[in-house]
């Protein structure tokens, strides 16, 4: 029996990974989000393992009879693609046109970051149709909008919006529970990106990571992403290289949020930024991924 789905809206679903434990790290497991109408089917995000996805695909038609037509990937990241491949040939992968270069030249990298995961039979399916700023697929009678809200957590993010339902998927844009990452993207155009998307006015966010929520969501992200700001601005002027500052910041509110680690990966960026360095700078990512690995006192576990 493959975990049922929880229904948000009539024809609108979520699969939050049911291992998924707010006390304890959350890499690697993501989100998907179902849209269904008139025996039509779209699926958001398809999970980092051929285990997953195959149930997350049993579990979609459990509740949604009917081929699944488009798959939208709300990034590249593997934990919302790689799981793409099960859905192949009868879904047409539907990528924002920097999702689909970044996807494409990552290939499935994330899966040599943790070699004892089981990550199955992988293979990179890329996206048949690209969008650059908005794109509109009907699903039934579903109307269903696909947005690029900027660089924000990548370069290609994707958010999906069910209007008539009031549901916004976010991707990891926004995060619930769990601590944003923009080290691959912009503190700044995060920022702006929640601002255009609560703007959206939707009642009901499904992010990337964690539990469905509402606009509280954006609350969260947004006094994060200014709190890092804040701290990057003190410690360019203070000398102080972001894993020190890590180091001796108190979390407050935000320490119970999954993955502090990710502060350090977040400081870099913000320092960037801060440094006047333009949006989407290049960063040496994976010596990023070694400082949050000793920031957290060990390897970073991927729950893939
Ligand atoms: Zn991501």
């Amino acid at each position: 029996m493959p975990q049922p789905l929880l229904t948000l809206a009539e024809g609108v679903h979520v699969h939050v990974p049911a291992d998924l434990d707010p006390a304890r790290a959350g890499w690697c497991l993501s989100n998907s989000g179902v849209i269904a109408d008139g025996g039509e089917v779209l699926v958001v995000d398809t999970g980092a393992t051929e285990r997953r996805a195959r149930a997350l695909r049993a579990a979609v038609a459990a509740v949604a009879p009917g081929p699944v037509s488009t798959v939208v990937n709300t990034h590249f990241h593997g934990d919302h693609t790689f799981g793409n491949f099960v859905f192949r040939p009868e879904a047409t992968i539907v990528q924002h046109e920097g999702a689909r270069a970044e996807a494409e030249f990552a290939g499935l990298h994330m899966s040599g970051l943790w070699p004892e995961v089981e990550w199955g039979a992988l293979s990179v399916s890329l996206g048949g149709v690209t969008f650059r700023d908005t794109m509109t697929v009907h699903v039934g009678e579903l109307r269903v909008e696909l947005v690029h809200p900027g660089l924000a957590h990548t370069g290609g993010d994707a958010v999906v919006w069910v209007p008539e339902r009031s549901v916004l998927f976010t991707g990891d844009v926004v995060m619930s529970g769990a601590t944003p990452f923009c080290l691959m993207g912009s503190i700044s155009g995060s920022l702006r990106a929640v601002e255009l998307l609560r703007g959206l006015g939707a009642r009901t966010l499904v992010s990337g990571h964690g539990q469905p929520g509402g606009p509280e969501l954006f609350d969260v992200t947004e006094s994060y992403l200014r709190w890092v700001q804040g701290l990057a601005a003190d410690g360019v002027r203070r000398g102080i290289e972001p894993l020190a500052l890590a180091r001796e910041t108190d979390l407050g509110e935000f320490a119970g949020l999954q993955d502090p680690e990710r502060l350090v990966g977040n400081l870099h960026r913000a320092y960037a930024e801060e440094r006047g360095l333009p949006e989407g700078a290049a960063l040496d990512v994976v010596s990023v991924f070694y400082e949050m690995a000793e920031l957290h006192g060990g390897p970073l576990t991927c729950l893939a």
